[in-house]
């Protein structure tokens, strides 16, 4: 029995960038009677709260049962979990970039779509920008953040314009970490600061084994985002989307 349910976020619990559905949130919070339920994603907390908490509230989640879901935020490299006493989230840890290596990562990935035709600076909403300091990570988002998912699908389908990217950037700066996740975003860290990390503190926080834990991701194939987490060996369920997120989690609460 699996003391640990673990989730990628986007493509896995919810359409890209969007809020969970209702029906994975109603799934998740009697997943919580159950399991501790850690989501881990290369998210900011404030989207965390925004894609998850707010859902989960919405379907009814309780305050003890908030005291089960925990929050591996930025791939992990921070960690929050609920307070019942002060009623919030407190930050357990947080491991964030140096600003030089932010700033060294944020020209060179700039440069790197520059020079390939991919920097769609003209297609940003207002205010909305390409390249986002997340602290533990440097987040490019080629259509910016508040771009509709049906241009984010239709940008970059087949990973080929990110590899490429990717590929410049390892020229330009090999010492990081570059992988391709969501529907047109990059994510670069520091070797070693990908969902590995976050996985292995979670086994820490959680003072569990790593065969207590099953992962649910949908980019768990070699370069992908969810990759780190099958190198180390977790027991891993790939989905397309969250759909088949939906159909496993009701075949796991429907045998226990
Ligand atoms: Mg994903």
């Amino acid at each position: 029995m699996k003391r640990v349910l673990a989730f990628d976020i986007d493509q896995t619990l919810n359409v890209a960038k969007t809020p969970i559905p209702t029906e994975i949130a109603e799934l998740l919070v009697r997943c919580l009677n159950h399991f501790e339920i850690c989501p881990i994603s290369g998210q900011k907390f404030e989207q965390f709260l925004v894609q998850i908490v707010d859902p989960l509230k919405a379907a009814g989640v309780t305050e003890q049962q908030l005291t089960h879901l925990h929050l591996f935020v930025a791939q992990g490299t921070q960690y929050y979990r609920f307070d019942a006493d002060q009623h919030d989230w407190q930050q357990v840890y947080n491991y964030p970039l140096k600003p030089e290596d932010v700033e060294r990562i944020t020209k060179t990935l700039e440069q790197a779509a520059r020079e390939l035709g991919y920097w769609e600076a003209d297609q940003l909403a207002a205010g909305d920008e390409i390249i986002e300091n997340r602290l533990s990570q440097v987040t490019f988002s080629a259509l910016g953040q508040k771009a509709g998912t049906e241009a984010k699908y239709a940008w970059d389908p087949d990973h080929q314009k990110r590899e490429a990217i990717v590929a410049r950037c390892r020229e330009l700066l090999p010492d990081f970490l570059y992988e391709i996740g969501g529907t047109t975003s990059i994510n670069v860290a520091t070797p070693g600061m990908n969902k590995q990390f976050g996985m292995t503190h979670l086994l820490a926080e959680l003072q569990v084994e790593k065969s207590d834990v099953l992962y649910f991701g949908d980019m768990t194939q070699p370069g992908g985002n969810d990759y780190p987490v099958v190198e180390m060996g977790f027991e891993t369920i790939t989905v397309r989307s969250h759909e088949d997120t939906a159909y496993a989690l009701r075949g796991i609460l429907g045998v226990l």
